[in-house]
């Protein structure tokens, strides 16, 4: 039986929805998936996660109790628990948090690390990522003792599989601190997490101001999304740069993504074009992103935003 770790990312005491992909890339036959939980709810996640896949889960903690964020203690105590559970390879979601502990991680066992995976073959210990704008699709073969992959969120649909799991507690020992976490600090503004949102909503140059973007927030709310924009609405300073979509942005790949006055460039493109349905709104029939999008809109999103909320609006009201 080959042992594979899933480090199980959390938030508002829930395991988070883009998890449940990679516990899916994981499985397989003979295989054991064991979800590393750090928050100290194994317990009230086990049933879901054995609705995926996991059969043990590790409920990671020190002598002192439950392990506060730091990435690297938390990079610590996971090859601690790799190394005394025989865990040779590690699956995670890429995230702002899977980058600050993977790598960590990889540099302790000296093993190598892929980040943004669309594909993993566990089999042949490959990796597939996207390069060169996503014109491209590059497949790395690894070779090693140990092997650490972090999945695009939703680029995996999850798929159940009927099982049990166990919760077994992992106490490990933090002999120094070489760091310490002064205040983690969240974007109240940030409803939902752009990077693993199902649903995107963004805005380019033709916002003209931050204000409008409230047009774009308030369809958002209806449906649950999360906004985003292009370069150009960043650096006009309409928003922050945590809702740039992008090459120099967060690469996202949500089931749904609507382009509101976004021309579609190559680096914009790059970072959500593995979206399952694209829909644009733009007054140009002739933009670039016309041409690349399921659903094109011809007209003005000033005009045509307001339309949808108020369509789904009615919608949601006779649910
Ligand atoms: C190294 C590098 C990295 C970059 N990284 C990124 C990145 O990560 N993300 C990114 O987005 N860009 C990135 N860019 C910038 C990129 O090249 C484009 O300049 C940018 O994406 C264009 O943004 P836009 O589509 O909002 O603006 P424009 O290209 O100006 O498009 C605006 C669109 O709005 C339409 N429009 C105008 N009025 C309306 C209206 N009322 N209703 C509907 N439609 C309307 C227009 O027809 C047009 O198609 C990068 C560039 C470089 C060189």
């Amino acid at each position: 039986m080959q042992k594979i770790g899933i480090l199980i990312e959390t938030r508002d005491q829930r395991v988070k929805p883009a998890m449940y992909g990679v516990i899916t890339a994981a499985r397989g036959p003979e295989r054991e998936l064991y979800g590393l939980v750090f928050d100290g709810r194994g317990r009230e996640y086990k049933d879901n996660l054995a609705a995926y896949g996991i059969s043990r889960v590790v409920a990671v903690q020190s002598e002192n109790g439950m392990i506060a964020w730091n990435p690297d203690t938390w990079a610590q105590a996971i090859v601690q628990v790799m190394e005394q559970l025989e865990i040779n390879i590690l699956f995670g979601l890429t995230s702002a948090w899977t980058k600050d502990i993977f790598p960590r991680v990889a540099a302790m066992l000296d093993v190598p690390l892929v980040l943004d995976c669309l594909r993993v073959d566990i089999d042949n210990l490959t990796a597939e990522k996207s390069r060169f704008s996503g014109k491209t699709i590059a497949t790395y073969k690894l070779h090693g003792s140990h092997f650490l992959f972090a999945v695009r969120p939703n680029v995996i649909e999850a798929r159940q599989a009927a099982g049990t799991a166990q919760v077994d507690a992992f106490t490990v020992r933090l002999d120094h601190e070489r760091m310490t976490v002064e205040a983690v600090e969240q974007d109240p503004a940030a409803r939902v997490d752009l990077s693993e949102a199902e649903i995107i909503i963004s805005g380019g140059r033709a916002m003209g101001n931050s204000d409008n973007f409230q047009i774009l927030q308030q369809c958002a709310e209806i449906i649950d999304a999360a906004v985003g924009a292009s370069r150009v609405a960043v650096e006009a300073g309409w928003v922050p740069h945590s809702m740039q979509v992008g090459q120099t942005g967060t690469t996202v790949s949500p089931k749904l993504y609507i382009a509101c006055g976004i021309s579609g460039s190559v680096q914009h493109f790059a970072g959500m074009k593995t979206s399952e349905v694209i829909v644009a709104i733009n007054t140009d029939s002739g933009a670039n992103i016309m041409q690349s999008c399921d659903y094109g809109i011809v007209g003005d999103l000033f005009e045509i935003v307001p339309l949808l909320t108020g369509q789904l609006k009615a919608i949601k009201n006779n649910e």
